[in-house]
């Protein structure tokens, strides 16, 4: 969540670096039709600047469910590690989609913490990925 300013542009530079998507669940601002937040990837709780280099695109809702945290359960490893970082890592590294295209699959310790801690499979979320899936929008190919 944040709680200081951001500049418009800093604000449209951020959102191209993220392509205008959530660098978590990878949802497109275009399909949704709305823009997204502004997520500080260490929270400013934690004293996490707001720099662009601490920043990222993120919908609301995995915003709020991220949170303060920066640390997350595995349940495969029983291990806290750090949440998926999208500024400095790669989505593709970490995660993956099911078959369908609807479900978000954590390949790494940190892609399944934070497939928890962020709830990227939410029932809603899930839903809407089938319609974007019929119609041609989801999973982003690249
Ligand atoms: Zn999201």
């Amino acid at each position: 969540m944040s709680r200081s300013y951001i500049s418009k542009q800093l604000r449209e530079r951020i959102a191209a670096q993220a392509r205008y998507r959530c660098g978590y669940c990878l949802t497109q601002e275009k399909v949704i039709g709305m823009p997204m937040e502004i997520d500080h990837i260490i929270p400013e709780a934690q004293a996490g600047e707001t720099v662009e280099d601490n920043l990222w695109l993120a919908c609301s809702l995995c915003n709020a469910y991220k949170g303060e945290q920066t640390y997350a359960f595995d349940p495969i490893s029983n291990e806290i590690v750090p949440l998926f970082n999208p500024r400095t890592q790669h989505w593709h590294d970490h995660f993956g989609w099911n078959q369908m295209g609807d479900e978000m699959i954590g390949r790494t310790a940190t892609g399944r913490a934070t497939v928890v801690a962020l709830r990227l499979n939410r029932e809603l979320l899930v839903e809407a990925r089938r319609g974007w899936v019929a119609a041609g929008w989801h999973p982003p190919q690249d």
